[in-house]
């Protein structure tokens, strides 16, 4: 089932998530709904909070991504990361590595706004799945979806990471879609998330 994707400045992107002792029905029914909307929106990321829960707990997959590449080391061995995907991680932990980078990002929350933002270039997470646990080293756009997911568990936008100077030329068009929100007002966001060029998370 499809769910609908609060966007900023619904307070409960705000929230942080809370952990997840037990891994029941209704979990496994939200990671499946949560996989639906994201891949319905073009998203390559979800977080719960995205959807209106305050758990720890995030869906990914960048296997549809061309020209933005991910590594992934699982046991210090380079593995296929379309083989991991989608990815259901369950109170994710991240060991942040390497230098720097910038990338754009965008993010389901924020329609058609997207923004520079520097990040270290290689994380270690560690997670509990669906059906076990994993734990595996990251780099490229998959590096960068994970801290921008486990921001979200902590209620971190990716707005908040951006320079001031990206984030006053930003500053109306936030404010508009702040204004949207609080009139409750909804637009279709698949015809404008296609509208991005880059993926949302
Ligand atoms: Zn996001």
């Amino acid at each position: 089932m499809r769910l609908p994707i609060l966007r900023y400045s619904d307070p409960m992107l705000r929230a942080k998530g809370r952990r997840i002792d037990k891994i029941d029905n209704h979990i496994r029914e939200l990671a499946a709904n949560m996989l639906e909307t994201m891949h319905a929106a073009s998203g390559i990321g979800l977080a719960a909070q995205q959807i209106g829960e305050g758990l720890q707990l995030t869906v990914l997959d960048i296997s549809e991504v061309q020209d933005r590449p991910s590594t992934m080391k699982i046991n210090g061995v380079e593995v296929d990361p379309k083989s991991a995907m989608p990815l259901v991680l369950i109170n994710p932990e991240l060991e942040l590595r390497g230098g720097a980078e910038i990338g754009v990002e965008g993010c389901l929350s924020f329609p058609e706004i997207t923004g520079e933002i520097e990040r270290p270039g290689s994380v270690v997470a560690r997670a509990q799945t669906l059906d076990g646990e994993i734990e595996f080293e990251a780099g490229g756009l998959l590096a960068r979806a994970l801290q921008h997911e486990v921001d979200h568990l902590n209620g971190i936008l990716f707005i908040d990471r951006l320079s001031s100077a990206a984030k006053a030329v930003l500053a109306s068009r936030l404010k508009r879609l702040q204004k949207e929100t609080q009139q409750g007002k909804r637009t279709r966001a698949r015809d404008r998330q296609s509208a991005v060029a880059e993926p949302a998370l």
